[in-house]
């Protein structure tokens, strides 16, 4: 094979792998920096198909297929210059349409001068327009970008391989004056090989530099085009997101934090019922004998007990605090929700069912598994309320505790509206909701959570409703 020819091969395949790459990275987002320099790659791959046709049969070697040669390298090193013109301000597509239209005289008028003056001279004039081109995208990579771009490490090994190409185009110009004709064809000297080895080699660090530039400089003024950039895209678009449901979920702190304060305030009083009332029945006792008396106050000891508990577990409830990792009984921690959710299923007439088989010992921070599951009931009821009458037969929610070798499984049904099937795969993503006014962060949370305890909640649409597994780990599992 001619010498260069496996030059022209490399380089061809190199200009199609690479360009792929680009056009794979970016696809849609193609801005006009990456579209220029796809044009850029791809006129440089035909430029190096017409040189491996021209050296492969003497045919190729005529006016024609050398005017495109040349039509096609000066188009390719435009495209570039437009390329990183494009980075820092945008050149519209029409300014490159109409440059190729002069770039099509120029070449016309070339092979008008070889006809006459003979190729030589084309190689001066040539190199010279090349060199040119190399210079002004060597002045912009320089001095025309922002800092964020000039400082970025691939724009400067850019610039280096293009200050090579410069003086590639200048020692070819050179050989004119020094009878040395430097051509990618005929029977190339070692000298010539060599230069042309160095040319493809600047060349490929080129296109290497400005991939590497592409993926890791981060355009401010459009930083979602950049194909790594769009997963910090999204977490910034959800960071947004979020900002939008704290300020709407402000309201439920301040829900929080008045109940919160009620609980605190109203623990004093509570403790001194209960003082009182064993006080008195203590006294009572002393002096006389009266059992409906001693019924109430023993009714009043155990109801505020009772009060003061439920008023103990909303405060923890509402306490901000890190997670606290201990064992405990599944079983006591779903008993004080139920004391809190208890007044609401009754005035909206919702039958609690309990199928507990086993009071599994679990491992976890008890209150923020009890956020998990009033979220989950809370759900539950606001289901089992916008459900028509008699939807799904008797306004139920049924909860049911088992266990597994490595979990405890709590399951949640309810006889509500179920799940919207279409919100049924991304239940559990944030800002999902079908509520007037919901926030759509109550399962999102919930899932959170159950994931730092290692354990899954799942829902599915059951017979007669929503169904909700939660898993939890158990507490022998985790000192195994
Ligand atoms: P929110 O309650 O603010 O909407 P959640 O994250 O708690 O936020 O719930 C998200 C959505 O999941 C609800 O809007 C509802 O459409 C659906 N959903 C949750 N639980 C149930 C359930 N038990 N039955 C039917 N749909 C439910």
């Amino acid at each position: 094979m001619h010498p260069i020819n496996s030059l022209a091969i490399t380089y061809l395949l190199f200009t199609l792998v690479s360009s792929g790459i680009i056009y794979g990275a970016f696809r849609k987002n193609l801005d006009n920096s990456a579209k220029y320099f796809l044009i850029a790659e791809l006129f440089m791959a035909i430029t190096s198909a017409i040189i491996f046709m021209q050296n492969h049969s003497p045919d190729w070697y005529r006016s024609e297929t050398l005017a495109a040669g040349n039509f096609f390298s000066i188009g390719s090193e435009i495209a570039v210059l437009f390329s990183v013109q494009s980075l820092a301000k945008n050149v519209a597509i029409r300014r490159y349409i109409f440059s190729l239209f002069a770039l099509l005289i120029y070449v016309f008028l070339i092979e008008v001068i070889r006809h006459y003056f003979g190729s030589k001279i084309i190689i001066l004039i040539h190199n010279t327009v090349i060199a040119s081109i190399s210079i002004s995208i060597f002045i912009t990579c320089k001095f025309k970008s922002d800092t964020s771009l000039a400082n970025n490490r691939f724009i400067k090994s850019f610039r280096f391989f293009e200050m090579g190409l410069i003086i590639f185009s200048v020692v070819r110009g050179i050989g004119y004056f020094a009878n040395t004709v430097i051509v990618p064809r005929d029977n190339p000297s070692t000298f010539v090989i060599f230069m042309f080895t160095l040319y493809v080699t600047m060349s490929v660090f080129r296109y290497m530099s400005y991939i590497g530039l592409r993926i890791t400089w981060v355009d401010p003024k459009n930083w979602s085009i950049n194909p790594l950039n769009r997963d910090l895209a999204k977490a910034i678009e959800e960071k947004d997101h979020l900002l939008r449901g704290l300020i709407a979920s402000n309201r439920v702190i301040g829900i929080s934090a008045l109940a919160s304060s009620l609980a605190h305030q109203l623990s004093q009083p509570l403790t001194a019922i209960s003082l009182q009332a064993d006080r008195s029945r203590r006294e009572l006792a002393k002096t006389s004998d009266n059992p409906v008396l001693m019924n109430s106050l023993d009714e009043i000891s155990t109801q505020s007990g009772k009060l003061a508990e439920l008023v103990k577990n909303l405060r923890q409830l509402f306490s901000s605090r890190n997670y606290e990792f201990h064992s405990f009984s599944l079983h006591k921690a779903c008993h004080e929700i139920l004391d809190i959710v208890e007044p609401t299923l009754q005035s909206k007439r919702i039958t609690l069912t309990q199928r507990i088989d086993t009071d599994p010992l679990v491992h976890g921070d008890a209150i923020q598994i009890q956020q998990v599951l009033i979220n989950v009931f809370n759900n539950a009821i606001d289901a089992i309320s916008t459900a028509p009458e008699g939807l799904n037969g008797p306004r139920e929610i049924v909860l049911s505790i088992g266990q597994n070798e490595q979990n405890a499984v709590l399951r949640i049904e309810d006889s509500g509206t179920g799940i919207d099937p279409s919100l049924l795969p991304s239940i559990f993503e944030l800002y999902k909701t079908t509520k007037q006014g919901g926030l759509g962060v109550g399962l999102w949370l919930s899932k959170t959570i159950m994931e730092r305890h290692h354990g899954s909640i799942t829902a599915v649409n059951g017979s007669s409703g929503a169904v909700f597994e939660i898993q939890i780990p158990l507490a022998k599992a985790i000192s195994e």
